[in-house]
């Protein structure tokens, strides 16, 4: 046998994630390994902590990167919040609500549901019907941003309703975070998640979350132990959290934080509300563009996400064969539509560094070229 080293080819992601990852974020990740308790990167972990802190815009002490993908940080809220027999309201509007109903679930709980069109954002007056005619709910679900559709739900207002009566909300935001407005602390989110390959456009394989004191006090009052050891966070925090005195409890992914830490620094210096601009502006660009070539977008404009564009196909276009030539000739990724939407729709990412004007016009001219 003689398989040599894997080099892969060249690509432009403008997909649902992963983003295009810099080249300074990819250097980055290319450092030598040091050990996981070792003092230098001990301080490193401080500084994506303080850095996360940032990006979330909190203060939660309890604020990390789980060592695994979004669906890891989204499984981490569910497993450390949801206990046997607590009543959960899910509020579903795409794909990743339906994956929270089988977290609530799988902890023993039990999801009452909050249907919207895929496309639509969560109306928050079905929330608050659900949440009057349950009043022993405990939390709220919801995902920020719907990747499988490109619609962005209103948090601030849905995170209130939840308050206003009596429940912590678990919010999803792996594809809101660095991209659109999210704002922990004043929105009063209690447990939130992210990935570190979409709006941050670091690799793949980091969960960023954050948990409130109200969410922590829950964690620490239950009456049953976590049931995931990796993800039981009472455990995860003798390492992640006390000021210097770390104890072993997995070997963290040591070079895939460090491509953290550069993506937040990139984040930092740009300034997050900078992050947030160049995203809707470089959305209005590609729609226009789009528009010119009689594209038009799923999710009315009111809803629409600028880091996710989801578009209809037109009519006579083979989906497959246009994606696939996108790929092969021209190196470009964009995403496929998911359940109901399949072949009825394109999803284009402009995510993190992907989302720069040069992609807009080699998207549009290599659309144009395939159709
Ligand atoms: C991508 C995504 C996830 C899952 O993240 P992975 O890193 O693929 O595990 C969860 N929720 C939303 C909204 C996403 O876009």
């Amino acid at each position: 046998m003689s398989i040599s080293s894997f080099h892969p080819p060249r690509r432009i992601l403008m997909g649902p994630g992963p983003s295009d990852v810099s080249e300074s974020v990819l250097a980055a990740m290319a450092r030598p390994t040091v050990g996981h308790l070792d003092p230098s990167f001990i301080t490193m972990m401080d500084e994506v902590k303080t850095l996360l802190q940032y990006v979330f815009q909190t203060k939660n002490e309890l604020t990390f990167a789980v060592s695994a993908p979004g669906s890891a940080g989204m499984e981490c809220c569910f497993a450390n919040l949801v206990e046997p027999g607590d009543k959960v309201i899910v509020c579903q509007n795409g794909v990743f609500g339906g994956r929270m109903k089988e977290n609530v679930e799988r902890c023993g709980g039990v999801a009452v549901m909050v249907q919207d069109d895929w496309g639509q954002a969560v109306d928050p007056q079905k929330l608050e019907e659900a949440l009057i005619q349950n009043p022993d709910a405990v939390l709220v679900a919801f995902v920020h941003a719907e990747t499988s559709t490109g619609a962005q739900s209103d948090a601030k207002t849905l995170v209130e309703l939840a308050r206003k009566h009596g429940c912590l909300a678990i919010v999803d935001a792996v594809t809101s975070l660095a991209g659109t407005p999210l704002k922990v602390d004043e929105w009063q989110i209690d447990a939130i998640y992210s990935g570190s390959q979409k709006c941050l456009s670091s690799s793949p394989g980091l969960s960023p979350v954050s948990f409130s004191p109200r969410a922590a006090e829950k964690i620490s009052k239950r009456q049953t132990k976590v049931q995931s050891w990796f993800l039981d966070l009472n455990l995860v925090m003798g390492y992640w959290g006390g000021e210097g005195k770390r104890a072993y409890h997995h070997t963290a992914p040591v070079n895939c934080l460090y491509g953290l830490h550069e993506s937040l620094v990139i984040v930092q210096d740009e300034g997050l509300e900078n992050a947030w601009e160049r995203h809707q502006s470089n959305h209005l660009l590609l729609r226009q563009g789009l528009e010119q070539m009689g594209i038009s977008f799923l999710v009315p404009e009111a809803y629409r996400l600028p880091q996710l564009n989801t578009v209809f196909i037109p009519e006579g276009v083979d989906d497959a064969a246009v994606r696939t030539q996108l790929l092969t000739d021209y190196n470009l990724e964009i995403g496929a539509g998911l359940g109901a939407l399949a072949g009825k729709v394109w999803r284009i990412g402009l995510m993190g560094h992907a989302s720069k004007q040069a992609n807009i016009d080699y998207c549009l001219s290599s659309l144009k070229a395939v159709i």
